[in-house]
C-alpha cells in the first residue's frame, strides 16, 4: 500500500497565498520534521488505513496517523500545494516551476536517481533534503516511474517534488510496503498455453495482484503457436465477462503482436509471468532486443543483495515504458489478510452483501449468497477455486 509522503503535514488553517497553477493554491503549513537518522516506528495504520481505504490516494492523506511520542523532533513551516475540490493531492512542498525540469524516474540507484527529463535527457539527481525528512513509512522517497520536479546544479541535479502517485506496483511484509514501481498504468501477464501447460489459477492470482495494485490487466496467452485457439476461445470469453481483456499471443509465428505493440504504446506497463513463458520471446517481438535490455537490467539488480528489487523503465520506441520488475515475476507481492482476498474478485461483490454473516468468508458459512451464485454458475468455480487458495495463503490477520 501507498501511503502519501504529505501524509505526516499538518494544515493549520492556511489561507491562500498566490495561484501556482490552475488547479493549485498555495497554503501554509506546519511540518513535522523528523530526527534524522531515527527508525520509523511500526504504525499501525498503515494496516488500518489499507484496511479502510485500500489504494484510494486521496482517503489516504489525512493526517491522522499514530505516531509514537518523542518521534517529531521540530516543526516547521513550509508552502504546500492545496489542491482544489476533487483534485489530486501534490506531494510535499511546491517549488517554482519555471526553475525546474519535470521529469520520469527511470531507476533508483542508492541515494540517487537517473531521470529521464521531459526535454528527453538522463539526468542523475539526488533528493532535496526537506523531501527527505518528509519521508514517512516508505524505504524511498523517490521510486522507479515517479514524477518528479528537479532543479538543475551543474549535470547533475536535486529532486525538489514528487508528484502523486497512482498505479503502485508495492512489494511489502505483513503491514510495511515498499513501492517498486510507481505510476503503472497496466500489467501484462503473461501466461503460456503449453510448454509450460496453462495455469489458470495462477492468472487469478496475477489478477488478484493487480486489483490490488488498482492496475489494468491483460492477458496474454502466449504460444498460440502450440495449440489449436478455438479451445482457449471460453477461457477468453470468462475473462472479457470480468472486463479483463485477454489475447492470444505468439513471439513465434506473430499471432498478437501487432495488438500487443499497440497495448504497450505510450503506457507504462509491467510485464509478469512465469519463467519460460515467453516474456523475453515477447519483448523481442515487439521490439528488438527490448528483452536484452530488460533483462541486463534485471540482472544487475540482482547482483549483491538478493532482497533488492530495484526495478527499471525501458523506453519503448512507440513510447511508453515496460519493466519487467523480478518481484512481480516471482509472484513474491501476494501477501494479503484474509480479509483482503474477497475485495480482489469483483464479481463477488454484489453476492457478498446479501451473505447472511456480515463477515462471511464464503468457505463454510451457512446461507452464503457467493456459494449459491457458484452454485447456480452466476461466479464461475474456477474462480471460487482461486478465490480459496488465495484465502489459505492468505495471513490470518484480517
Ligand atoms: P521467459 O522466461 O518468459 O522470458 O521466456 P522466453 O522468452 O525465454 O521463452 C522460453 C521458451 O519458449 C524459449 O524456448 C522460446 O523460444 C519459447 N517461446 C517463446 N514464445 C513462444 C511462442 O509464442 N511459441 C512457441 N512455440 N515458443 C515460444
Ligand atoms: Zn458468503
Amino acid at each position: 500500500m501507498f501511503v502519501p509522503l504529505h501524509g505526516i503535514l499538518r494544515s493549520k488553517g492556511g489561507a491562500t497565498a498566490r495561484e501556482s497553477g490552475p488547479h493549485m493554491a498555495k497554503k501554509k503549513v506546519r511540518v513535522d520534521m523528523r530526527k534524522n537518522r531515527s527508525q520509523p516506528p511500526r504504525d499501525r495504520s498503515w494496516t488500518a488505513e489499507f484496511k479502510d481505504h485500500g489504494f484510494d490516494e486521496k482517503a489516504t492523506t489525512h493526517d491522522e496517523r499514530v505516531r509514537t511520542k518523542g518521534d517529531l523532533s521540530r516543526r516547521r513551516t513550509v508552502m504546500q500545494d492545496e489542491p482544489e475540490a476533487g483534485g489530486s493531492t501534490a506531494a510535499g512542498p511546491s517549488i517554482d516551476t519555471d526553475q525546474c525540469l519535470r521529469g520520469r524516474v527511470l531507476k533508483v540507484q542508492g541515494l540517487h536517481s537517473m531521470i529521464e527529463g521531459d526535454d528527453g535527457n538522463v539526468y542523475r539527481c539526488g533528493v532535496r533534503r526537506l523531501l527527505k525528512t518528509l519521508a514517512t513509512d516508505e524505504r524511498h522517497v523517490v521510486a522507479t516511474g515517479d514524477v518528479v520536479w528537479f532543479r538543475l546544479s551543474g549535470t547533475d541535479g536535486l529532486i525538489e517534488r514528487v508528484e502523486p502517485r497512482h498505479g503502485v506496483l508495492t512489494r511489502g511484509s505483513r503491514g510495511r510496503e515498499h513501492v517498486l514501481v510507481a505510476n503503472v498504468d497496466q500489467v501484462v501477464i503473461v501466461v503460456s498455453l503449453m510448454q509450460p501447460d496453462l495455469k489458470p489459477h495462477l492468472i487469478d492470482r496475477y489478477l488478484a495482484i493487480a486489483q490490488r495494485g488498482k492496475l489494468k490487466p491483460i492477458v496474454c496467452l502466449n504460444k498460440a503457436d502450440l495449440i489449436d485457439p478455438v479451445l482457449v476461445q471460453p477461457l477468453i470469453g470468462a475473462y472479457c465477462q470480468l472486463g479483463v481483456t485477454a489475447l492470444l499471443t505468439s513471439a513465434i509465428d506473430g499471432i498478437g503482436i501487432e495488438r500487443l505493440r499497440s497495448i504497450l504504446a505510450g503506457r507504462a506497463t509491467v510485464i509478469s509471468g512465469q519463467s519460460g513463458v515467453g516474456k523475453s520471446s515477447l519483448l523481442n517481438a515487439i521490439q528488438s532486443d527490448l528483452a536484452l535490455r530488460v533483462r541486463s537490467v534485471s540482472e544487475n539488480n540482482n547482483k549483491g543483495r538478493h532482497t533488492t528489487t530495484t526495478a527499471e523503465l525501458i523506453k519503448l520506441d512507440t513510447g511508453g515504458w515496460v519493466v519487467d520488475t523480478p518481484g512481480v515475476r516471482q509472484l513474491e507481492l501476494f501477501d494479503v489478510a484474509a480479509g483482503e482476498v474477497e475485495g480482489l474478485f469483483p464479481e463477488f461483490h454484489p453476492y457478498v452483501a446479501l451473505c447472511a454473516f456480515p463477515d462471511c468468508t464464503h468457505t463454510h458459512e451457512e446461507k452464503c449468497a457467493v456459494k449459491r451464485a457458484i452454485a447456480r454458475r452466476l461466479i464461475s468455480a474456477r474462480r471460487y477455486t482461486s478465490y480459496l487458495g488465495l484465502l489459505d495463503g492468505a495471513g490470518s490477520s484480517s
